[in-house]
């Protein structure tokens, strides 16, 4: 019994019939579609409900969107919102501030959920890694400026999303 699987391992060894088995293998994966992509020079796809690095947005006139309402800042489960907000001259209600705090954010979505006015987003830039804390406490100029870059992603990705809502 011990001789014929002894004779049954020379035979593979010497027919190379593991080398083969992997050459094989090896031969199907090389052909086949690639799993992997050369990041950061390509990027694989993004769902249209990706939450990824918050902007606020400006209706097409260049009018801020957001209201001054306060629920994003209310709903915040990690408490990274602060607002503050007084009128204008022409009685319309606008923040002085809207900070957001990214080391506390823990990206739930919900501050866009609660927007009345589609204002707050989380849109698809997912590189914005930083070298210090102070990079990523956010303010209202920095939010504004991710909107004014990011706004034809971010419609798009609305639009795509309205009819599961
Ligand atoms: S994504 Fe969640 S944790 Fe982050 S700011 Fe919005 S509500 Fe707060
Ligand atoms: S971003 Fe939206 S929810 Fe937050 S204060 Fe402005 S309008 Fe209200």
């Amino acid at each position: 019994m011990i001789a014929r699987a002894s004779m049954r391992r020379a035979l593979r060894y010497v027919l190379l019939a593991d080398f083969l088995v992997g050459l094989r293998k090896g031969m199907r994966y090389f052909l086949a579609p690639k799993a992997t992509i050369n990041y950061p020079h390509e990027k694989g796809p993004l769902s249209p409900r990706f939450r990824g690095e918050h902007a606020l947005r400006r209706y097409p006139n260049g009018e801020e969107r957001c209201i001054a309402c306060k629920l994003c800042e209310a709903i915040c489960p990690a408490q990274a919102i602060t607002i503050e907000a007084e009128p204008r001259a022409d009685g319309s209600r606008r923040t002085t501030r809207y900070d957001i705090d990214m080391t506390k954010c823990i990206y739930c979505g919900y501050c866009q959920e609660a927007c009345p006015v589609d204002a707050i987003v989380q849109g698809p830039n997912f590189e914005f890694s930083t070298e210090t804390r102070e990079e990523l406490f956010y303010d209202k100029e920095r939010l504004l400026a991710n909107g004014d870059r990011w706004e034809a992603e971010i419609a798009r990705n609305i639009e795509l999303d309205a009819a599961y809502r």
